[in-house]
């Protein structure tokens, strides 16, 4: 046995409790039983170090970051995540880092009882990539060109935190000791909004995660549904760790335009917020209205504070990239 057939050994011992695998790891390809009466909605997502993580990264921290990009990429589709697999590119053979990548990768796997199938492992510069598929009813997939002007648009949690974290990560900015583990939380452990990106099915009219930057992401759902936007700055559900840290000015560009918080934001008509709010009434889930979808230009978005029209001093790009700017 080759030191890669170990690897691919050592992924084979997590034992999922789905029973919808009919063979998982170890054959040519995967079976799995779709539920009856249900689509598959499939999402794959790669990090690379040097473009999308650093070497300093915990090897723990990019398994979970990994899995827990795609799971949320279905959950904005409203989707339920069902099985992963993995394609994992490795300079070298350690014992440790796979150790740690894998309990990392296996406990958000777990966590939304997903089950990894299979994958493959190959030499070269450390690359990951994973294939999640989800199922949800037929039908019922949220997308993102549905939204229409008069629909409000929320988030569904603090902004800009990510975005922190990394800056702390690169000693760009310093943070106070109490909000460290907040913002490498957000940055290198995400949780997927999975809950209510199902508690979105047949109300949301459009919806997306925010990993580019909102300004970046709202845009795509208001170039696809060819819409446009306003979103009160007022609104934006910021944290103590980033108001604390930063001027007021720059908590507003990290909300707006970091990338890698996770978040969903979402858009919802009128008729359906009493519904939305039923349906997360005994949950923790907290979404926050920013806005609304107006008609013009396709995919502008307006800012306001209050009543006021609102810009940046400077120019902002929308969905820079802090780790490259070539992205
Ligand atoms: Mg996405």
């Amino acid at each position: 046995m080759d030191e890669f057939n170990l690897i691919d050994a050592f992924f084979a011992r997590h034992q999922s409790r789905r029973r919808d695998v009919v063979i998982g790891i170890g054959d040519d390809g995967a079976v799995v039983q779709p539920a009856a009466e249900h689509e598959l909605v499939i999402a794959t997502d790669t990090m690379v170090e040097g473009v999308h993580f650093d070497s300093t990264t915990p090897p723990r921290a990019l398994g979970h970051k990994i899995a827990a990009v795609n799971i949320s990429d279905l959950a904005a589709m409203g989707a339920e995540p069902s099985w992963l697999t993995l394609a994992l590119t490795l300079p070298r053979v350690d014992r440790d880092w796979l150790e740690e990548f894998s309990a990392g990768l296996f406990e958000i796997a777990d966590y939304y009882h997903c089950a990894l199938v299979g994958g493959d492992t190959t030499r070269g510069p450390l690359t990951l990539t994973v294939t999640a598929q989800g199922q949800l009813p037929k039908g019922k997939a949220i997308s993102r060109g549905k939204a229409k002007p008069g629909d409000w648009i929320y988030v569904s949690g603090d902004l800009g935190d990510a975005g922190l974290g990394l800056a702390v990560s690169q000693q760009r900015v310093e943070v106070a000791s109490r909000h460290l583990k907040r913002v490498y939380d957000k940055l290198h452990y995400p949780m997927p909004r999975v809950a209510l990106g199902q508690a979105l099915r047949g109300i949301a009219s459009a919806c997306i995660d925010v990993s580019d930057g909102l300004l970046a992401d709202l845009g795509q759902i208001l170039k696809q549904s060819n819409c446009a936007a306003q979103v009160q700055i007022d609104k934006l559900p910021l944290s103590l760790a980033l108001t604390e840290t930063l001027e007021a000015e720059d908590a507003l560009r990290y909300a707006l335009t970091s990338g890698d918080d996770y978040e969903l934001c979402f858009t919802l008509p009128e008729q359906h917020r009493g519904q939305l709010e039923t349906r997360i009434a005994h949950t923790a889930i907290k979404p926050v209205c920013i806005g609304q979808v107006v008609g013009g230009d396709k995919g502008k978005i307006r800012l306001r504070d209050g009543a006021d029209e609102w810009q940046f001093a400077a120019a902002v790009q929308p969905g820079y990239n802090h780790f490259n700017d070539n992205d």
